[in-house]
């Protein structure tokens, strides 16, 4: 269960897969086209079939409808892989100061949950904070939301984002919970792309993967038999209780179950 301590709670709607996000690649703004209460009852509405993680009202704090572990109905395609927040106010709106602040508090939780990168992408397979209308058809066609004058405030909700997570972090709690083992993610997908990725963070996943008795190559380059591999190791976990995605991509969770994962 992953929600916002900052947040206020206000689900639970129907209207969402459980446990269903694969990955947390970003953030996706979203402008409500209309007010606050009118958004939260229509994703509250079985009949609408549309949720969003957050609300973001005009004025007061963040609203939280959907847990960051499901996946809301808000980008079709994109639903399962990017986290959404939904602005109060009509297209063509800018976002008020409030909701800046909003917005980049909830990045820096993000980061801090999920390793999402404080940056704007435009890219549906990047990472980073993306506007609905970029996912193009795949994410319904919504071309204007959430409107040129939202994205050109990224940059305000990237800078507070990065002043917030530079602030000294609180005291450790007395009993912290037990750190992963393992590497953190580097924030980087290991996919087969062109060219062909090649660098440490590769490297430093083949050879665990060659640490934990796979038949890989530890060279730094992730090409087509390094996805074969990720893919049964994929497979693998799935089947013995550690659901993957079996798309042969590392992101934070397959390389967090290669070093957290217990060797079957
Ligand atoms: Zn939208």
């Amino acid at each position: 269960m992953a929600r916002m301590p900052a947040a206020q709670w206000i689900g639970p709607t129907a209207n969402l897969y459980p446990g269903g996000m694969v990955e947390h690649r970003g953030l996706v703004l979203h402008i409500q086209d209309g007010t606050e209460a009118g958004s939260e009852s229509w994703f509250k509405d079985p009949s609408s079939e549309a949720s969003a993680h957050f609300l973001n009202p005009k004025s007061g704090g963040l609203r939280q409808l959907v847990d960051t572990d499901d996946a809301a109905w808000t980008e079709m395609a994109g639903n399962r892989h990017w986290v959404s927040i939904e602005n109060e106010g009509l297209g063509g709106d800018s976002l008020t100061p409030s909701q800046i602040e909003n917005c980049a508090q909830l990045l820096a939780w993000l980061h801090g949950e999920y390793g999402i990168q404080v940056q704007a992408t435009d890219d549906p397979a990047g990472t980073g904070v993306i506007g609905h209308g970029d996912g193009g058809a795949a994410w319904g066609g919504h071309y204007d939301c959430p409107g040129d004058a939202v994205l050109a405030q990224r940059p305000q909700i990237l800078a507070r984002a990065q002043q917030i997570l530079g602030q000294p972090a609180p005291a450790p709690s007395p009993s912290p919970a037990p750190k992963p083992a393992g590497p953190a993610w580097p924030g980087e997908y290991l996919r087969v792309q062109a060219p062909m990725l090649h660098d440490g963070n590769v490297q430093t996943w083949q050879q665990h993967m060659h640490d934990r008795g796979w038949n890989i190559a530890v060279d730094g380059w992730y090409g087509p038999a390094s996805a074969n591999i990720c893919r049964r190791f994929q497979a693998d976990s799935s089947a013995h209780g550690w659901p993957l995605d079996n798309d042969g991509v590392v992101g934070p969770a397959t390389w967090a179950a290669t070093w957290n994962r217990p060797i079957s």
